[in-house]
């Protein structure tokens, strides 16, 4: 599946027809394709860049209810969040795995330490489960050393899950395909092809040689996240999608550590801002502002995401010194929200919808962890369409189960062993048995195999190096310097694997450099705000809050004892009044 010869003989097919062309592909669109062949569907998928090239591979990784959901009062999308969060974990070990939560609770904090624990147990209640605990400051610290021991109360502590957001996409779209339905990456839906009818086929642009060809099928699903638009608004849809950024900075282990991800509210906003351990590395984030750059740039961080990010880890971890100079890459993505117009970004909702303009059914919004719901909303919505497809059934394996041995890796750490299943399913096996001599070893400072580039660059659609790099592995990410110093032997890979010539290799080398210095490092220090007076002002404004509150509520009770104490006086006088009276 996906190796040299494949790219070449999809074209050839691929104008159909079909009975779905899904244009999309990140992990909702992944999930349509799955979800759509298990009913016995036709199914084409088209990416324009890479798989999960989008907002699915610059995510916080979270498969979670989301705590904020049930904050907005969304009882029902948190227990259906908490619920594919529970499948997910039960399918997917080694991809999908637990992850503890650390709430810190200061003095004055409001929400504080009660609201906290009604939202807890709500969350485990609704996912049948009892995990969350309350610990006091001094017992807190011993779950999180280096945070911030200044009028720390105490904390929560409670239970979610991570995952690889790319490779949880490319697992959906691999087992897709092993079902019967056709991926391809590089090949955009340039545009759409509609009859009286409707929206009939999509007019398709091969992105690595320019080549074009019509494609056709009885329905064309939308799930371009945030460039949904550009396709709506093709067949008169309005355009309704708020692009919002949110980026994340990444440091190494050593550097900043923390063995939970620690949550905690932003001193600048109030937002709740996570930092957690990924992949042998701490990631940061996120923010949440509106991106007003071009759909069709990479995003990247701004200087004032930077300076936000920088603050919060300062504000938690004050004692340990963090600096840019510690800072290993940094990404950003871009939310499909729909937009209500509301000033506040944060403020907009994250749930999905879908609509219908002419035959094009476009779906956007919602969240990774709910990427099956999402798509089996869209295939009840299509029920007019093929009026003879099956029920799908909701109780079927999100992802197809692994046999657990892997033959001839009896002396395999049960942890590598885990992830390899986790991340290529049934691949697993064949990974093992195209690793070279010695490839089995990890690369040093990560948890990644060496066979496991050697297996993508071979069967995992890899057209760049920075899909390589950056979705079917995440070395770029969380090695120094987009993983410089790996390349020598990832060059002989690429060359072997995927008969690049050293010419086309130092091409690729090239603008792999590039990607890395515009978008996935940081910002000319000079043009990042100083964060740590940003800090002392956030907090001197939230010191004179508590101040003004404080003030408040003394000026309030002074005057409700006056007004106490004359209601006495008074009913005292006309007491004795009455008294002389009778
Ligand atoms: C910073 C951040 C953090 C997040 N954290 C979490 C989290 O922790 N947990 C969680 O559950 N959710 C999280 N989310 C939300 C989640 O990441 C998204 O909801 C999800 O990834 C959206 O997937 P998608 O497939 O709809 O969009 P995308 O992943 O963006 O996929 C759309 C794809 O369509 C392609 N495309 C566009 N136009 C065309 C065309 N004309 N032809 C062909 N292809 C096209 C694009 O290249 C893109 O790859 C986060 C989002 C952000 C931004």
């Amino acid at each position: 599946m996906w190796n040299n010869e494949w790219r070449k003989k999809t074209w050839q097919e691929i104008a159909g027809p079909w009975d779905m062309i899904v244009i999309g592909g990140g992990i909702t669109g992944a999930g349509i394709l799955r979800e759509a062949t298990r009913l016995g569907l036709h199914a084409l998928l088209v990416e324009q860049r890479d798989f999960a090239w989008g907002t699915s591979s610059r995510s916080s990784k979270l498969v979670h209810g989301g705590l904020r959901y049930l904050k907005e009062g969304k009882l029902i999308l948190t227990r259906d969040s908490v619920h594919e969060r529970e499948q997910l974990l039960h399918e997917g070990p080694g991809l999908i795995d637990p992850l503890g939560f650390l709430m810190t609770v200061y003095k004055n904090d409001s929400p504080g330490r009660w609201a906290y624990e009604v939202g807890l147990t709500v969350y485990d209640l609704l996912a049948l489960r009892w995990d969350h605990a309350y610990y006091s400051a001094q017992d807190f610290k011993l779950l999180a050393p280096y945070i911030s021991q200044n009028e720390l109360k105490g904390g929560f502590r409670f239970g979610d899950a991570q995952t690889d957001d790319a490779r949880l996409t490319l697992r959906v779209l691999r087992e897709a395909v092993a079902d019967g339905a056709t991926a391809i990456n590089y090949v955009k839906g340039e545009r759409l092809i509609a009859t009286e009818q409707g929206v009939k086929g999509v007019l398709l642009t091969d992105q690595l040689l320019g080549d074009q060809a019509e494609a056709y099928a009885q329905v064309v699903i939308n799930a371009a996240g945030a460039w949904t638009d550009t396709l709506r608004e093709q067949v008169g849809g309005s355009a309704q999608i708020r692009p919002l950024r949110g980026s994340h900075l990444i440091f190494p282990n050593w550097r900043l550590p923390v063995a939970q991800a620690i949550s905690f509210l932003h001193p600048f906003d109030q937002r709740p801002v996570f930092i957690f351990p990924w992949e042998k590395v701490t990631l940061v984030g996120t923010t949440d502002v509106d991106h007003t750059d071009s759909l069709e740039r990479e995003p990247c961080i701004s200087p004032n995401e930077v300076a936000y990010l920088m603050a919060a880890v300062e504000y938690q971890f004050p004692s340990l010194s963090i600096g840019l100079e510690d800072v290993i890459s940094t990404y950003a993505g871009v939310r499909p929200v729909i937009s209500s117009g509301r000033a506040n970004p944060s403020e907009e909702s994250r749930d999905h919808v879908i609509w219908e303009d002419q035959g094009l059914y476009s779906v956007t919004g919602g969240k990774l962890t709910t990427f099956r719901l999402i798509a089996l909303d869209v295939l009840k919505a299509l029920q007019s369409r093929f009026p003879d497809l099956p029920e799908p059934d909701h109780d079927m394996p999100v992802l197809n189960p692994v046999d657990q041995a892997l033959p001839g890796c009896g002396e395999m750490r049960e942890t590598c062993r885990r992830r390899l299943l986790g991340r290529y399913g049934v691949d697993a096996i064949r990974l093992v048995k195209a690793a070279h001599a010695g490839e089995m070893e990890s690369i040093p400072g990560t948890d990644y195999l060496w066979a496991e580039l050697r297996w993508a660059a071979q069967s995992e659609a890899v057209c760049h190096l920075e899909d390589l790099l950056l979705r079917r592995t995440r070395l770029g990410l969380i090695l120094p310097h987009g993983g410089e110093s790996i390349l020598p032997v990832v060059k002989q890979i690429c060359l072997k694997e995927m008969s690049w010539s050293t010419d086309q290799w130092q091409k690729e080398l090239e603008a792999y450099h590039q990607l890395i210095t515009s978008c996935y490092s940081l910002p000319t220090p000079a043009s990042i705000p100083a964060w740590k007076t940003l800090l002392a002002e956030a907090e001197k404004r939230r010191k004179s809050a508590i101040q003004e509150t404080h003030a408040r509520k003394t000026q309030r009770s002074m005057l409700l004892a006056a007004g106490l104490v004359a209601s006495v006086i008074i009913g005292t006088i006309l007491w004795k009044n009455y008294r002389q009276v009778e």
